[in-house]
């Protein structure tokens, strides 16, 4: 048994917990759990706890079920909103096959092998998400679609609102379960809201993601309102992104920092931005995997549509951000792209592969977009090579469905079993007959 394994099982004891959770992570991204009482830790440590991966999105075929969760136990915390009458704590989990080996179909396994290959060559990875989600009235919704909470706008105090409480009783929480945020503030749309949690390697911060969310949708239920990380839930108002800011180290030393190169960003960093924008169109249904998706991403206001980087450029893709005079640590790109409801150990593990393939492959960074890239006509734009992101969700599965790098980092099984979903997803959605078609033919035509 190792020291942290002992620990989880002191603290356990010492206090009174009842309930462990072991938590994990499906191909699509929703977070499973199943509980245990404090005797099974020991041996959920040492071989596993057993269980059906065959129910479980995209973990195993039919044929070859059995699985088993074993916990991490450097995740190990007490859940602060089920504390009161019985003592709850949880752990992420890693997935083993019945042999005990790594289950190549775990999200957590597919970050760990893009981690293990920027390892190889020097690099840790990290990353820092800036979270956007919606409140809501209710779940329920009526003609006029969801209502949201407030009225508010961008960075809008509202003394006594929910947003305000909210995110106060949220960040607390967060704190709780040692997740440090960074800022936290009133999104743009009315109800929509933004926590920024501090950077981390790139797995704790996907489990710190999926913790959030569970946070979040907690919080919500204890206020009465209703949380989405539904990219769009509103037409006319900003979808919910995941802008999150990239980095790599090597050791100590912030691999994209070079003081006196143009904004401070070193070769390593102009490689791997440019491996981003080659590979973006591939990477986009892993970012970005709903049908609703792309409706952010062609809804206009702050979310990207078009391959491209620039100096502190919001229209861009990938935004390269001024860093604080001295603090070249801090340098980092930021990926405008993925939103809210993405799986982050997928999306991490691919975002990662395309920019380590700019660096292995040394490719060339493409001029940077100055201005609105919105407002250049689409003939200037194609002389400038900024070319549209999918249009769709059938757009971006055709494009990642020949996508090496993307079937590489995913794995065979990972690869198909989600091109698979998501082209079912499609399907479903193309065959519907929308209020949108009958409003505007049904009369006319
Ligand atoms: N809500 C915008 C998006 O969907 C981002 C707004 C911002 O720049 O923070 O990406
Ligand atoms: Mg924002
Ligand atoms: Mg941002």
């Amino acid at each position: 048994m190792d020291k942290q394994q002992d620990f989880v099982l002191r603290t356990i004891e010492d206090r009174g917990i009842k309930f462990i959770r072991l938590w994990f992570t499906d191909v699509l991204g929703t977070l499973k759990s199943v509980a245990i009482a404090p005797a099974e830790v020991e041996g959920a440590f040492a071989e596993g706890i057993g269980f059906d991966g065959s129910s479980v999105e995209g973990f195993t075929r039919r044929t070859e079920a059995d699985m088993l969760v074993q916990p991490d136990p450097t995740t190990f915390q007490v859940l602060p909103w089920r504390g009161e009458i019985d003592p709850t704590a949880r752990m992420f989990c890693d997935i083993l096959t019945p042999e005990g080996q790594p289950a190549v179909t775990d999200p957590r396994n597919v970050l760990r092998r893009s981690l293990d290959r920027a390892a190889d060559q020097g690099f840790t990875f990290y990353t820092h998400p800036e979270i956007e989600f919606y409140l809501l009235k209710s779940a329920d919704y009526g003609p006029d679609g969801p209502q949201p909470v407030d009225s508010a706008g961008y960075f809008d105090n509202v003394p006594g609102g929910t947003a305000h409480d909210f995110r106060r009783r949220a960040v607390r929480i967060l704190e709780d379960l040692g997740i440090s945020v960074e800022f936290s503030h009133h999104e743009a749309g009315p109800g929509q809201n933004e926590i920024d949690l501090r950077y981390a390697d790139a797995l704790s911060t996907a489990d710190n993601i999926m913790t959030f969310r569970t946070v979040v949708k907690e919080v919500a239920i204890e206020q009465g309102v209703h949380a989405t990380f539904m990219p769009k839930p509103i037409w006319k108002y900003p979808g919910s992104g995941m802008h999150t800011h990239l980095s790599l180290f090597e050791g100590d030393t912030n691999a994209f920092y070079e003081a006196g190169a143009q904004y401070q960003l070193s070769k390593i960093g102009k490689h791997f931005v440019a491996g981003i924008l080659q590979h973006a169109a591939e990477i986009t249904a892993v970012t970005n995997q709903h049908v609703n998706s792309y409706k952010r991403i062609w809804g206009g206001d702050e979310a990207p549509s078009f391959v491209c980087w620039g100096h502190n450029n919001s229209s861009a893709l990938v935004r390269v951000p001024r860093y604080k005079p001295n603090k070249g640590g801090s340098a980092r790109v930021e990926y405008r792209g993925m939103d809210a409801a993405a799986n982050p150990y997928l999306a991490y593990a691919v975002l990662l592969a395309a920019g380590l393939k700019g660096i292995e492959e040394e490719y060339a960074l493409p001029p940077e977009v100055e201005g609105d890239v919105r407002d250049l006509t689409p003939r200037e734009r194609s002389v400038l090579g900024f070319r549209p992101l999918p249009a769709s969700l059938d757009e971006a599965i055709a494009v990642m469905e020949e996508s090496e790098l993307v079937a590489d980092t995913l794995g065979e099984q990972v690869f198909s079993y989600f091109l698979a979903n998501k082209r079912q997803e499609w399907d479903q959605y193309r065959s519907q007959v929308t209020p949108f078609e009958l409003d505007s033919s049904l009369r006319t035509l």
